[in-house]
This record gives structure tokens, sequence and C-alpha cells, in this order.
């Protein structure tokens, strides 16, 4: 069976935004292949941060994760720094990866522009991302179209290491990209990606009536000044995307005809998707709160997932240094 890594910054609570690009696909995905998902803390610590804050956080996603559907007898969900070989298997690969192919990543040209001190970190995050995948040896790397060019940093790793330690028979596989099928979803201001720092998204946890503040002022089809306007779903970037991740078929067919019909106003629109959001999102929200009320098995299953992810990362940790010539402790 195929192997698949992921990993997810310890944001909080889930987003629309997250969901439905990566954590819905990765349900699908565990009962298919031996599945991986990472909560990278270690990589959210090269932003400014509040530790109190950071540990809400991790927890929030995890219950976030787990509340979605990923179940801990189908799939490894863990910490990162609760697995170290990451760190460590990142040091090694910090000593094989050129210094210029780190300093052209797109991501680290964007945050070092807006940073006053850029930290080491900051430019050795894809080594560690790479060490993420690689230490597991996975296969496949489920990502969204914007996301391929991260992976190709460690295709690279993978093939500069196995050239120079393993050139007869490659140890680790060169990770494929598993493209998701879900477009990029757009935050409510209809302008960029949705993200929490921009403030445009929606917590899949969120009660009915603050998700409905949100939806109700988020931008529509701006043909659309009366109700007597004809629209066009294709221009509405916002609306239309969540009925089409949310509402069943006929309320999409019915969002077309009246849309571009002028048979019903905006708002009427939004409180079908509404009514849609709110019944998808009910039964996670109701396992979170579940989840919620029992930190302790949060924690356990967190604790044996990371049992589970280090047997393989030990294991690929020790052919490495022995590949290297570096005694291993364990
Ligand atoms: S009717 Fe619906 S799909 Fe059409 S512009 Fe308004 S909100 Fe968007």
């Amino acid at each position: 069976m195929s192997r698949i890594f992921s990993g997810i910054q310890p944001s909080g609570e889930l987003h629309v935004g997250n969901y439905l690009g990566a954590v819905k696909n990765w349900v699908e995905l565990q009962s298919r292949f031996e599945s991986y998902f990472c909560i990278v803390n270690y990589h959210a610590i090269t932003a400014a941060y509040v530790p109190g804050d950071l540990r809400a956080r991790t927890r929030d996603m995890a219950i976030g994760l787990l509340a979605s559907g990923l179940d801990p007898n189908r799939c490894t969900v863990f910490i990162q720094s609760q697995v170290p070989e990451h760190t460590e298997l990142a040091w090694i690969f910090n000593t094989l990866t050129p210094l210029g192919e780190l300093e052209r990543q797109t991501q680290f040209k964007d945050k070092s522009g807006r940073q006053e001190q850029v930290m080491a970190g900051l430019l050795n995050y894809p080594v560690l991302q790479a060490a993420d995948i690689l230490l597991y040896r996975a296969d496949l790397v489920p990502v969204g179209e914007d996301q391929v060019q991260h992976l190709e940093l460690s295709r690279v790793v993978a093939r500069n290491w196995n050239a120079r330690f393993s050139p007869d028979a490659p140890y680790f596989p060169e990770p494929q990209p598993k493209l998701s099928t879900t477009r990029r979803i757009v935050g409510l201001d209809g302008q960029a990606k949705m993200s929490k720092s921009i403030g445009n998204t929606i917590g899949i946890l969120e009660s009915p009536e603050a998700i409905w503040d949100k939806l109700r002022p988020a931008v529509t089809d701006p043909a659309r000044q009366k109700k007597t306007d004809p629209g066009n779903p294709d221009k509405c970037p916002v609306i239309y995307q969540l009925h089409c991740a949310f509402s069943p078929a006929v309320t999409v067919a019915e969002v077309e005809v009246n849309c571009r019909g002028a048979k019903w106003g905006c708002i009427d629109c939004k409180k079908s998707l509404h009514s849609s959001v709110v019944a998808a999102l009910a039964p996670i929200r109701e396992a979170a709160a579940d989840l919620q009320s029992k930190p302790d098995q949060v924690d356990e299953i967190l604790a044996s997932g990371a049992d589970k992810a280090r047997i393989e990362a030990s294991a690929t940790l020790r052919a490495v240094k022995e590949k290297m010539g570096l005694p291993d402790a364990r």
C-alpha cells in the first residue's frame, strides 16, 4: 500500500478553507493509503508566537482533525515535536542542501521581505519539510496546485542524498504530489485565499449565528446591485464556490437558475447556503464538543500517534546514519 504524509500548522480551530482544501481529502485518503498526518508545530515557531497560545492552538487543531473524521485506527495523527527524529533528519539534510536552493524558495522571499531580522529557521523551513516527508519515506504528498513547488525541494533532497549515500539502490523515494481535486477556497472578501491571518475565514466549529454574521456581508457578483439584476454564479467566487462544496446538487442547480434569472436576491441565496453549511458542519461541531470535554483522551490519541510514528521514524534514521557513518545511540 502506498504511503502518504501531510502536515498542517497548529493554527487553532480549522477553518472552511483548511477543511475543504486539505482535511476533507485526508479523511477520504486515510482508508486508501497508509497515512501519516502531522501537526507541524516546529514549523509554527518560525513566526512570532506566545507559548501558551501555541499549546492551545495545537490542541484545538488536533480536535478539529479528529472531529472532521481522521480516525486514529486508520491513520497516524501526531504532533511533530513529539517525534524528535524530524529535527535530527532535518539537520542531516541541511548539510546536503545548497543555500541557493533555499534562497530561491518563493515562500522565503515573500516572508523574509516582510521581516526586519530574518532567522535561519525561516530559510531552513523547507529542509524540515523535506525531513517530515522523507522520514516516513512517503510516496505521495497530498497538495493543492499552488504547493507543488514546495514539494520539489523534498525531491531534490531525496535525489541528492540517494546519489551520495545510496547510489545503487535509492533509499528515499522521490515523493510525488497527490493533487487535491478541490480548488483553492477563496476568502469571504473574495480577494485572497481563505486565511486566518487575513481574517476572511469561517471556522468549522463556529455557531450557526456566527456563520451567518460572516456570510451575510460576503462579496457576490458585483452585477447584482438590485434583486432584479441577473447575475452569474461564476463571477461570485465565494458564495457559489461554497454552495458547490456544501449544498446538494439540486440546490446548486437552483442557485444557477435563480441567480442567472434574477429569481431571488443574494440574501436568499446566502440563507440557502447557510442551511447547507450548518447542516454539513453539525456532526463535526458535535464530535469536537465531545472531544473538548475529554482532553486526556485527545492527549492519549496524540501520544499513541507519536509512538506509532516513531517506530517508522527511528528505523529511517537508523538506516540513514548507518549509511552516513554516524553511530546511533538507539
Ligand atoms: S444569487 Fe447567489 S450566486 Fe448569484 S450573485 Fe447572489 S450570492 Fe452569488
